[in-house]
């Protein structure tokens, strides 16, 4: 019966990271999996999540291995959506009333989020196809191949200008058909680390309402990027406040943010343009049958840490400093990879790796130079030439550095 099956692509990121632990050279690097790690190359427990470890295993409530709802927990899902579209700042009267246009739902983290907002919107909308961004985190591909939605690409990244393409980007998607969906990274976009700016994504709102398409965000490195949550939900709540509204979903995910990756903590948020109790309860019932048939309901351990923080003030303001030592050791590995290429005269204008954000940046090599780099120097990438900024470390940097000099010339 099996007998039958042939082997699917393996997923780039685990594929490198599985070859990079094989190597047995000492001084190898991987800049290939999305994972934050400290000046020693460590992984980082944040010391706020350390925190409310204590507190929740301090707690011992007889009921802390019970099941959530199919829902999820609902203080955490009220605290994962003023995260995003930060109605806590709001006046009452207009938090309420913003608050009723979004359903929420916890899901298997934020691949669990595009997987179920995918898989919403295909059987009910039945869209023509979606737009993924060319390059995209891999992952959409997969999620709406699965889906069984037609996947159509719009040109995101210039590699001459090593920037967001926006003539591109308008130009196709102004060719696209009502209902389609259109997949917007919020902010830090993988893997170019090249974002719209203000006005560009402006444009895109309005394109976005005259067109009838569907802005599918996703959202996986709130607060990681820029170190400040507003800024990086900047696009999302221009597209929630866009008058006259649209009709959005938003993929969360706190694996970077909280560094929570294997506990798969998330959210879908979907936002109707009508304020009804019906509509809202109708779509909630969707989104739980779904979740019901796949896999009864997310996971409890991680959303109750998130849940714990984002609950309390103190903690909070332990969290954003713990985002921004992240976010600023990035910044600093950026700057130490472009000075060292400057100091070493490497062939071509390396600007690009300052002026993108997050911890992706596409440093611009050929397929060809990232096996070179790999075989001859033991530094590990996506084919792409897309690094993890933050596999870099005082410790490794020149030595990457040279290695890139090196591919180059
Ligand atoms: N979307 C994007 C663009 C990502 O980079 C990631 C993390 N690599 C995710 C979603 C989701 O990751 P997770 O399922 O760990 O939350």
């Amino acid at each position: 019966l099996f007998s039958r099956l042939s082997p699917t692509p393996a997923d780039e990121p685990f594929a490198v990271n599985g070859a990079y632990i094989q190597d047995t050279y000492p001084d190898k690097v991987n800049l290939g999996i999305g994972v934050y790690r400290t000046s020693d190359g460590s992984p980082w427990p944040l010391r706020v999540v350390e925190e409310a470890e204590k507190q929740l295993y301090q707690a011992s409530d007889v009921s802390r291995h019970e099941y959530l709802t199919i829902q999820g927990d609902r203080e955490f899902l009220r605290l994962a959506s003023n995260l995003v579209f930060g109605f806590d700042q709001e006046k009452q009267a207009q938090a309420e009333e913003n608050k009723s246009r979004v359903v929420s739902i916890q899901t298997v983290s934020g691949t669990g989020a595009n997987r179920l907002g995918a898989e919403l919107l295909t059987r009910n909308l039945r869209p023509g196809c979606v737009w993924v961004p060319d390059p995209t985190w891999a992952n959409h591909h997969t999620i709406w191949e699965l889906a069984g939605v037609e996947r159509k690409s719009y040109p995101y990244y210039d590699s001459a200008t090593k920037s967001f393409d926006f003539e591109g980007t308008f130009r196709t998607l102004s060719s696209a058909n009502t209902n389609d969906v259109v997949i917007l990274h919020a902010c830090a976009h993988n893997p170019t680390g090249a974002d719209p700016t203000k006005e560009q994504w402006k444009m895109l709102a309005e394109l976005c309402k005259t067109k009838g398409l569907i802005p599918f965000f996703d959202l996986a490195y709130q607060g990681f990027a820029s170190g400040n949550l507003e800024q990086d939900a900047w696009a999302i709540r221009y597209f929630f406040n866009y008058n006259p509204r649209l009709e959005f979903c938003v993929a969360q995910s706190f694996s970077k943010n909280f560094g929570l990756y294997g506990q798969r903590v998330g959210a879908l948020h979907v936002v109707t343009s009508t304020i009804s109790e019906e509509v809202s309860q109708n779509l909630l019932s969707n989104l739980c049958h779904l979740v019901r048939g796949e896999y009864s309901m997310a996971p409890r351990g991680g959303s109750e840490i998130v849940r714990t923080v984002l609950g309390n003030e103190t903690l909070k303001e332990k969290w954003y400093e713990d985002l921004v030592t992240m976010s600023e050791r990035i910044r600093q590995m950026r700057q130490a990879l472009f000075d060292e290429l400057i100091r070493l005269q490497t062939p071509g204008d390396w600007t690009h790796i300052l002026k993108q954000i997050g911890m992706f940046t596409y440093v611009g090599l050929s397929e060809e130079q990232v096996s070179k780099i790999r075989s001859k120097h033991h530094i590990y990438m996506l084919k792409s030439g897309r690094i993890s900024i933050s596999g870099l470390n005082e410790s490794n940097v020149k030595y990457v550095a040279k290695g890139i000099d090196d591919v180059v010339r």
